[in-house]
């Protein structure tokens, strides 16, 4: 599949049409699919029937939009009016959207072409894509091998070459760590960068929507156009959106890169030395390393299912059979019907309601929530004071490679673990990207990751570009 730059300069050129590359899409999506699994819907006729309005538009001479005639997946949780969106969830099976989120507005208004809704983990819970509804995503790198998740699917999707754009959703690493373990470019930016109005909540302190692709250029084109204030969504930012794809490539000269202390101790060896290698890449193009301490960050995977879980089981309680989700045909009395309306949600989701409830009933709510609120803040206050010293930090993506295909079932704790170095972000409201940085033994790709403070995405993007080029 082409880059984005490449359709954009194909597009406008007159090479091709937006027709064609929707077309191309289509075909890599039909010849991959059913061994990939990457989409649970292809949207054909609208897409190119969009495709089509693309091409129509230029005949007219009228200015395209930055995305024009590019094929875009969407993550099953992200809504567009009249189209299904179901979390891969038993709950949401035949939910169609009635109003489109912010940032599939802003595809469509960029003279996108919204391809189809990619495959997750069931509300995004999970670090492998085995949970949806519609069956495991395999990685195309190595089909016995899981993708990573909650957004695996749309990573998938990127690394096969069906899209070269995909829309992920990232609450504790749901875009880095899936583009990490399928070898693509994932960032997710600052907390309030993008909107989340009309995506369907996890946990709404940490949730923020991601852009995966084939190259860090890509994901920054992307940002540039989904990034901004939205009066739908109070907590987005209102602050100026720079050109992020002008910014991102000056030299590193001067840039000061952290190092957080003991985040390599005890970790994969492949795993480390791609790090060690990549700091020192750095360091070879004018970047200075500074070791930095951030003393509480390893207290932010307890700290982020605790929270997290209790704000699932607060955003999840909609799911009722009278407001939303899937209403039971059966019941014996009120307390009945909501046992039965409730039972479709899959075993992870009621893991995580029960953890959160439990997290916050009177006995527990001292100890447990109001204990991890207090945590997260000195996390944040950790990171805060390493970004008074450097520009940005250089951590793992993943303690570990893509895993086997139901190889970590039985051990809910490694799948937990597997969102060690990325939860930080979600829990300090950072932006943070993984960008491809070699392979492992097996051949399995590995990110490195890269953490910049809010608002600060130009840099990291600065990093991961100059690091790509200069593999
Ligand atoms: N794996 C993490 C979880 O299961 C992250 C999920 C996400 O980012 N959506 O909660």
């Amino acid at each position: 599949m082409m880059t984005i730059e490449q359709i954009i300069h194909a597009i406008t050129s007159g090479e091709k049409t937006a027709e064609q590359i929707t077309r191309e899409s289509l075909a890599a999506i039909a010849a991959k699919n059913a061994e990939i699994n990457a989409f649970v819907e292809v949207f054909e006729q609208d897409a190119l029937a969009q495709a089509k309005a693309v091409d129509e538009k230029k005949a007219r001479g009228e200015k395209l939009g930055a995305l024009a005639g590019v094929p875009v997946a969407i993550k099953d949780n992200i809504l567009y009016k009249g189209h299904k969106a179901t979390c891969c969830s038993k709950m949401l099976e035949n939910y169609t959207a009635s109003y489109t989120s912010t940032v599939v507005e802003k595809l469509l208004a960029a003279d996108a072409v919204i391809i189809g809704r990619t495959n997750m983990d069931e509300f995004a819970m999970g670090s492998s894509n085995q949970t949806s509804l519609y069956g495991p995503v395999k990685n195309p790198v190595d089909t016995t091998c899981v993708p990573g998740g909650s957004s695996g699917g749309s990573a998938a999707a990127v690394a096969a070459g069906m899209v070269p754009l995909a829309l992920g959703t990232d609450t504790g690493g749901s875009v880095r760590q899936p583009a990490g373990f399928c070898g693509v470019v994932g960032i997710k930016p600052g907390y309030g960068r993008i909107s989340r109005y009309g995506i369907i909540a996890f946990a709404s302190s940490a949730d923020q929507v991601g852009v995966l692709a084939a190259n860090v250029k890509d994901a920054a084109i992307a940002l540039e156009v989904l990034a901004g204030k939205d009066e739908h969504d109070s907590t987005s930012l209102d602050a100026p959106v720079p050109c992020y794809a002008q910014q991102m490539t000056a030299d590193l000269k001067g840039m000061k890169i952290g190092l957080p202390v003991g985040f390599l101790d005890g970790l994969n060896e492949a795993i480390k030395d791609k790090v060690s290698a990549a700091a020192k890449r750095l360091e070879q193009l004018g970047a200075e390393l500074v070791e930095v301490d951030v003393p509480y960050a390893k207290y932010s995977a307890p700290c982020y299912y605790i929270i997290t879980s209790a704000e699932a089981s607060s955003n999840l309680g909609r799911y009722d059979g009278i407001r939303y989700g899937y209403a039971a045909q059966q019941a014996d009395g009120l307390k009945n019907y909501y046992e039965n309306s409730r039972a479709p949600f899959g075993l992870e989701v009621k893991k995580r309601i029960i953890i959160g409830t439990y997290a916050l009933t009177s006995e527990r709510y001292e100890e447990c929530f109001l204990k991890a609120l207090k945590v997260r803040e000195l996390i944040r206050d950790d990171f805060k004071k390493a970004f008074e010293k450097v520009d940005v930090l250089l951590t793992p993506t993943s303690p570990t490679t893509a895993f086997k295909l139901g190889a970590q079932e039985k051990d809910p704790l490694a799948l937990y673990l597997a969102d060690l170095y990325t939860c930080q972000g979600n829990i300090g409201g950072l932006a943070g990207i993984s960008v491809p940085f070699g392979k492992d033994e097996k051949g399995l790709p590995i990110g490195v990751q890269f953490y910049g403070p809010i608002l600060k995405e130009e840099k990291i993007l600065n990093a991961a570009y100059q690091l790509e080029k200069n593999k």
